[in-house]
């Protein structure tokens, strides 16, 4: 749909761009003008009191598809530390881009103040280029300033795709660049494709999914974004096949890092920002830290998670021992969590952090799909459990029938380091 102002009844009074809360509409001299913003949501008709404004109900033409190229990746950055999962996006946006083409290539989109000196790290996991987007109303995130440069190049560098890390910052974002440029957005995805042949290859394994109709031959080169549904219980291919660029957001630690080549350069894109104070509605008045406990789930080689299964809160004492003497830090299941017995940011699984350390080991954790979700990528899963039959036997690769509270004292009173155990499972 289009919307359009009627020049002739325009009366300059503004009450429609006070009413667009897309910032859509600008005046020029004593008219107003909709700008390329617009998304039709129609505000401004209902707050014209001259009827000068109208949905011509004409369909905008279709967005042209070839004129998107290349693959972006927010890299995101605090206080000039780049983010693990910048760092993972960035290995599965080229190996995305090689797919698409061998002239696609993978740019990293750093956002911030004297931070030009993260061009290298992105260069060397592995893009071939950098826009970088610098000016001191930048040196903090806020979502009005972040979002408005971001959508600014978009719209003047036409990527195919952008990818955003599920953090916090990149949950925020994602979502407002894609409504101003009216394009879809699939959030949490756990696997991303480009050919049809390899989303055919992946989802055949995946027995819910039938693949029957899709021609592992077709050229179509559009993302195929992978993520649960319905609480874990089906996975959904989603594509984004009319708007530009298709864009994701992955969880921390879904991904796989590419091995780093230290001296690896690639071009760096300065770009234009135009920003002001007033284009940023909030105010950063002071950043307080989190006094609590902080947990690095994403970042441990070593996860000892605790469930129900340990009866009461009491429980994580003996987890918290076990964390300390193998080198790790202490994960739960939602179950666990919900209890009271530990706080939300230790939850592993669908609903809380994804993981992918060397080593999980889960204790007292049946297994729900929820909770594999957000760790059955672990490179060595180690099962602590009285019911042989629970369903986290069909994921670990070792698997200990017995009362957690006789296991892990004797694993403590034995445990000489994690390094063997991870050679003889892994190499
Ligand atoms: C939308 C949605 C999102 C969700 N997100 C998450 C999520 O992010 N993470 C998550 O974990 N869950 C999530 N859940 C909940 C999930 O479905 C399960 O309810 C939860 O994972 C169960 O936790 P648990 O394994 O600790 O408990 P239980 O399923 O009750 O399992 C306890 C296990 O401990 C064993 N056990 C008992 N005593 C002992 C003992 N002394 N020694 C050894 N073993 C013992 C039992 O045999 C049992 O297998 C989600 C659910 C929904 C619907």
């Amino acid at each position: 749909m289009a919307i359009c102002v009627i020049n002739e009844k325009c009366k300059g009074c503004k009450l429609c761009i006070k009413a667009c809360p897309f910032d859509a509409i600008y005046m020029e001299g004593k008219l107003a003008v909709i700008n390329e913003k617009c998304t039709a949501c129609k505000q401004c008709i209902a707050a014209c009191k001259f009827d000068a404004i109208e949905d011509t109900g004409e369909e905008e033409g279709p967005v042209d598809l070839s004129a998107y190229k290349h693959v972006w990746v927010y890299a995101e950055q605090r206080a000039g530390k780049l983010m693990n999962v910048a760092l993972e996006l960035i290995g599965e946006g080229r190996r995305l881009a090689r797919e698409i083409s061998d002239d696609t290539k993978v740019y990293a989109v750093l956002i911030g103040d004297g931070i030009s000196g993260l061009a290298s790290e992105c260069f060397e996991f592995g893009a071939d280029g950098v826009y970088l987007i610098e000016n001191p109303l930048l040196a903090n995130f806020t979502t009005d300033g972040y979002t408005k440069v971001l959508y600014d190049a978009v719209k003047a560098y036409k990527p195919e795709i952008v990818l955003f890390g599920a953090t916090h910052i990149g949950r925020d974002l994602a979502p407002r660049v894609a409504a101003r440029l009216s394009t879809g957005l699939t959030a949490d995805c756990t696997r991303l494709d480009v050919k049809v042949s390899s989303y055919i290859d992946y989802a055949n394994k995946n027995t819910t999914l039938d693949t029957s109709t899709l021609d592992p031959a077709s050229d179509d080169k559009g993302l195929k974004q992978t993520r649960p549904a319905f609480g874990g219980n089906l996975m959904a291919t989603i594509v984004c096949p009319r708007t530009r660029p298709q864009m994701s957001t992955v969880r921390p630690g879904v991904m796989t890092r590419r091995e780093r080549v230290p001296g690896a350069t690639g071009d760096i894109v300065n770009v234009n920002v135009s920003l002001a104070e007033n284009d940023i509605r909030t105010k950063i008045v002071e950043i307080v830290k989190s006094a609590k406990e902080i947990v690095s789930l994403t970042d441990a080689d070593i996860i000892c998670s605790g469930g129900r299964g340990l009866g009461d809160p009491s429980g994580f004492e003996l987890i918290r021992k076990f964390a300390a003497k193998v080198g790790g830090v202490v994960g739960s299941s939602r179950a666990a969590v919900d209890a009271g017995w530990i706080d939300h940011s230790h939850q592993v699984g669908q609903t809380g952090t994804t993981v992918k350390p060397k080593i999980y080991f889960a204790c007292g954790i049946s297994g729900a799909i929820q909770h594999l979700a957000g760790m059955q990528t672990s490179d060595i899963i180690v099962a602590i459990n009285k019911d042989p039959e629970a369903p986290i036997f069909e994921v670990a690769d070792y698997g200990i029938v017995g009362d957690l509270y006789k296991v892990i004292p004797q694993i403590i009173d034995e445990w000489d380091g994690a390094d063997e155990l991870y050679e003889a499972t892994v190499h």
